[in-house]
């Protein structure tokens, strides 16, 4: 018989993600599952019917590899719209299969071997393991509760020859919390004359509270030559499951951007992008989304009080952070596991978004979710 092969870990130390080891122990328990970012409720109806209607008119074999014309086009016009810059569809669009291919794709590359790359934690989980598989190292800058604010000359000083890279995620997951221009101007001073990108993951473009803009990096004239902006449809038309994202990004940028998306996935889901390009004409459906993720902000937060959770200030995303320590001195994995499993709610921890796995007793609830989901939620929330 022949010895197994044996398998050398790429990523050593690193298991399922958290997202997908929630999910499944909150459908084993029968939990309200407010852990992995999803909506329980679905896309416009006009949007599937687009889809449906491509998927029979022969819109089925493969898109452009840089994305479908007409769809790079209309995300022209939105970014003109909203950020006030003229980007060219032509060289400076990229569609991709979601933003997780987006950010893979633009940390292969640009990470050489022993290449350094600054985040700011809590991070979403997909950064590290990208920079890990190119031989980059990552250096993390710790932002803590309660307001996760950067601490600019500590960053300045994480800066070395060997740095590359630096990644911006705002409105940021899981913490909740907006970058401001001011964030950004500190962040040009400090990188300003020195080789390093940005790589700007701004998923949550569009749920952005309490009236604030959202301060896209495309909206920085100094960083937008060394920048690439990734955006998810996901978020925005409630179909996470569709996978379409794009990043804008200067012209040289974006060809080395497309020099790798060519061979990691070629072009993604043909009759979705023309689906998607008509509906962007509904800019009512984006604009109103602020409104629309606010008022379930505030409607699961208020439900929250009277309860021994205490939730932390939530500007953005369909996140809220909840502090549980009067409620138990569990780390906060054993918390969210126990609370999936007898409370019948499921969260995500907030130490797996660190790589020191520092925990501050922090829980991550997702308010994506109908009100009748989320009354039924706080409901058990309310018996611990
Ligand atoms: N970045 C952040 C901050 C996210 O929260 C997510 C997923 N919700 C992604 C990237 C990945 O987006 P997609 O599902 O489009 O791949
Ligand atoms: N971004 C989603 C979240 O933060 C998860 C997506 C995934 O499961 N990879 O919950």
């Amino acid at each position: 018989m022949n010895t197994p092969l044996s398998v050398p870990a790429k990523l050593p130390g690193v298991g399922t993600s958290i997202f997908t080891v929630m999910s499944a122990l909150a459908n084993e328990s029968g939990a309200i599952n407010l852990s992995q970012g999803f909506p329980d409720y679905d896309p416009p109806a006009e949007l599937i019917d687009l889809s449906c209607h491509y998927l029979r008119s022969g819109k089925n074999q493969y898109a452009p590899m840089a994305g479908v014309m007409e769809l790079r086009e209309k995300i022209a016009a939105k970014v003109a719209a909203l950020y006030q810059r003229s980007v060219d569809p032509v060289q400076e669009i990229t569609i991709t299969a979601g933003a997780t291919q987006a950010i893979f794709t633009a940390i292969s590359a640009l990470i050489q071997p022993g290449d350094e790359v600054i985040q700011l934690e809590p991070a979403y989980d997909c950064y590290r393991p990208a920079v890990e598989l190119q031989g980059g190292l990552v250096r993390s800058h710790e932002l803590l509760a309660p307001d996760f604010r950067p601490d600019w000359p500590a960053i300045e000083a994480l800066i070395s020859p060997r740095t590359r890279l630096i990644i911006i995620n705002t409105p940021q997951n899981p913490a909740g919390q907006v970058f401001s221009d001011a964030d950004w101007r500190q962040l040009a001073a400090i990188i300003r004359d020195k080789p390093i990108f940005v790589l700007s993951d701004e998923v949550y473009e569009h749920l952005v509270f309490d009236g604030q803009q959202h301060a896209s990096i495309l909206r920085q004239p100094e960083l937008y030559d060394r920048s690439l902006a990734v955006f998810s449809f996901g978020k925005t038309f409630h179909n996470t499951g569709w996978k379409i994202g794009y990043c804008v990004a200067p012209p040289q940028l974006t060809a080395a951007f497309r020099s790798v998306h060519q061979f990691n996935v070629f072009s993604v889901q043909t009759p979705a992008q023309y689906a998607l390009a008509d509906y962007l004409d509904h800019a009512d459906h984006y604009r109103s989304l602020p409104d629309f993720y606010q008022a379930k902000r505030d409607f699961f937060r208020a439900g929250l009080a009277g309860s021994r959770l205490r939730p932390l200030a939530c500007a953005g995303t369909y996140f809220q952070a909840v502090d549980y320590s009067a409620v138990s001195d569990l780390p906060d994995q054993a918390f969210c596991r126990q609370l999936t499993t007898e409370t019948g709610v499921a969260a995500i921890p907030f130490s797996v978004f660190y790589g020191s796995g520092r925990d501050q007793r922090l829980i991550r609830f997702c308010f994506a979710k109908k009100e009748e989901t989320l009354t039924a939620a706080l409901e058990r929330l309310h018996r611990l």
